[in-house]
């Protein structure tokens, strides 16, 4: 058998540049909020897979059922008849869904894939072409959706043109919009509704607007929940000019944040919902869900996708599903969070470190921890400055690699993000923001 060293370095040589790493190493088992590197070191997970492991690795009621299932039948083809576990999953998420009316699903693979499906729904049953997504967004890597991102200029850098049609609002975020953090959030509400009443008066006019695509929780942009105020201003303008809703909660959703989704807490009707990550626990799956009302429009054979809604991927989601219920998640999630948020203030109210860090926002197990500009007075807009050496979060996340956490980095901004598992123990949330504060402290020292 080859050793750790020469697999990794194997890997170096021959899997594309493309990719980026949080960890030079292979990634040989999983369990629970626990993945074993190939050289042997035990890592506490707060990525899980970038939001999707929400069970914890290798939950063994969703393997099973993925096993069980492919000694069944693996791959019954979406456009070729139904297959059980596809219509067990809407069983599971009709009750699940944030409004009643969200009654139309169709599953594909990945959340890129969900945001394509909802461009082509949106323009078809609309007849308009234009998109509008908002500053920060993150949708996706195919070119539909990556024309809607708007996180970083690395996912398109080179590759332009993307997609036509697309118009770009500010998001609700303080530090973007140029407001002090204390504005309260009608107020960050009214200036972004504002921008949307003039981005439909001057650049696209609403009888050409398909549809406007917001993720409630800004993702890769930052960690940012919406306020209630923008998305019932958002409903109320899309309901005046007949532009759909689109709800992108591909990270947010599935009990990421408390509720099932986070659009649940401001009570507003998407016309468009999606949902991946979780779904499925680590098999590939997302959905598009819709009303008949909207779907019924379209033409058989208009959607579709070889792999879409693979019965492996759809068995896995439904003993997720049960597990959720089963666990009681959400629970978790809540108790989880307050634990989460006092540990990260309490780095705030450290002497030694309360001016490294500018904010801890965002809601449930979908948290971060965004570091101030050495002076300590606003955000730390390191790429304002390309001579910085290298970036604050990034060494912070180094640094608990090296302490045995795994952790992300997220936005332009200097962000570490939390999101484990979604049933983490409170032993080890503890143990990783111990880790965590530990890895601030030397490297803002
Ligand atoms: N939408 C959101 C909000 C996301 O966070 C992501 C993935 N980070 C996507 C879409 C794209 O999903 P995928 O990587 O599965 O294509």
């Amino acid at each position: 058998t080859q050793s750790h060293a020469s697999l990794v370095e194997f890997g170096q040589k021959h899997v594309t540049k493309g990719l980026g790493r949080v960890v030079e190493a292979v990634l040989q088992k999983g369990e629970g909020s626990y993945v074993t590197l190939g050289d042997g070191r035990k890592m506490l997970d707060f990525t899980c897979g970038i939001g999707v492991t929400n069970l914890g690795h290798c939950h063994p009621k969703v393997s099973k059922a993925a096993a069980d299932q492919c000694m069944n039948i693996v791959h019954a083809q979406c456009s070729i008849g139904f297959h059980e576990p596809y219509l067990q999953l809407i069983e599971r998420l009709l009750p699940m869904m944030p409004h009643p009316s969200l009654d139309s699903f169709f599953f594909w693979n990945s959340g890129s894939e969900a945001v394509e499906g909802a461009i082509k729904l949106a323009r078809t049953v609309t007849g308009r072409q234009n998109i509008i997504t908002m500053q920060g967004a993150y949708h996706g890597r195919t070119f539909g959706a990556m024309a809607l991102t708007k996180s970083k200029t690395i996912y398109s850098e080179g590759v332009h043109p993307l997609m036509p049609g697309v118009f770009v609002l500010p998001y609700p975020f303080w530090h973007q919009l140029g407001v002090p953090a204390d504005t309260p959030s009608s107020k960050i509400a009214e200036l972004c509704l504002n921008q949307l009443s003039l981005l439909l008066a001057q650049a696209t006019t609403p009888k050409d607007t398909a549809a406007i695509i917001i993720e409630p929780v800004l993702g890769e942009g930052g960690y940012v929940p919406a306020p209630t105020e923008l998305l019932q201003g958002l409903r109320d303008i899309c309901d005046k000019h007949g532009i759909l809703l689109i709800i992108d909660e591909v990270q947010s959703g599935y009990g990421r944040t408390g509720k099932n989704y986070f659009i649940e807490y401001s009570g507003v009707r998407p016309d468009i919902l999606l949902t991946a990550k979780g779904l499925a626990n680590g098999f590939p799956l997302s959905g598009v869900i819709s009303r008949r009302e909207l779907t019924d429009k379209l033409k058989p054979g208009s959607m579709g996708g070889t792999y879409a809604g693979n019965a492996v991927s759809c068995a896995a989601a439904v003993a997720a599903a049960d597990v959720m219920k089963e666990e009681k998640i959400l629970e978790n999630v809540n108790a989880r969070s307050e634990e989460l948020f006092s540990a990260l203030n309490a780095l705030r109210s450290n002497p030694k470190l309360a001016p490294a860090i500018l904010d801890v926002r965002g809601k449930g197990l979908m948290v971060a921890v965004e570091f101030a500009s050495p002076t300590g007075t606003g955000p730390y807009d390191t790429f304002r400055n390309p001579s910085v050496p290298e970036k604050l979060a990034s060494r912070v996340a180094k640094k608990c690699v090296e302490k045995g956490l795994l952790i992300l980095t997220t936005s332009v901004y200097e962000v570490i993000r939390f999101i484990p598992a979604l049933n983490i123990s409170k032993e080890d949330l503890a143990k990783g923001c111990k880790i965590f504060a530990e890895a601030v402290e030397e490297v803002v020292r």
